[in-house]
């Protein structure tokens, strides 16, 4: 990995944070000012590709990074676009799936967080 791409991937591993490009590239630049935004996306799309992040598509709203590669499920704030991992107790989709063959699945529950309900 380049020095850029590792610093890039250490952000996301450091967190739960489900951060989107912008605020990944603003935390690289304080690490590494010289870096340009679109070495950021290049990179993000590289890590995505070769499986080591995830990449969550919203609605209406930038992608964001996941460093949990497993499918699993979300929560996401109506007001401020906050991402959440829900846990999900094992097992739980199996009975809706068995007859399926599905291989793999991307659920979001939309709900106001805990810093909007306040
Ligand atoms: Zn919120
Ligand atoms: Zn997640």
């Amino acid at each position: 990995m380049t020095r850029q791409r590792q610093l890039i991937y250490n952000i996301i591993q450091a967190a739960p944070e489900h951060r989107t490009a912008e605020e990944i590239y603003d935390l690289a630049r304080a690490e590494m000012p010289s870096l340009a935004r679109g070495t950021v996306y290049r990179n993000l799309g590289v890590l995505v590709r070769d499986r080591r992040i995830r990449k969550l598509e919203m609605a209406d709203a930038p992608a964001r990074y996941d460093r949990e590669r497993r499918p699993h499920p979300h929560l996401v704030c109506e007001r401020c676009g906050k991402v959440e991992d829900l846990v999900m107790p094992e097992g739980l989709l199996d009975p809706l799936t068995a007859d399926l063959s599905v291989t793999g699945y991307d659920l979001k529950l939309y709900h106001l967080c805990s810093d909007c309900r306040g």
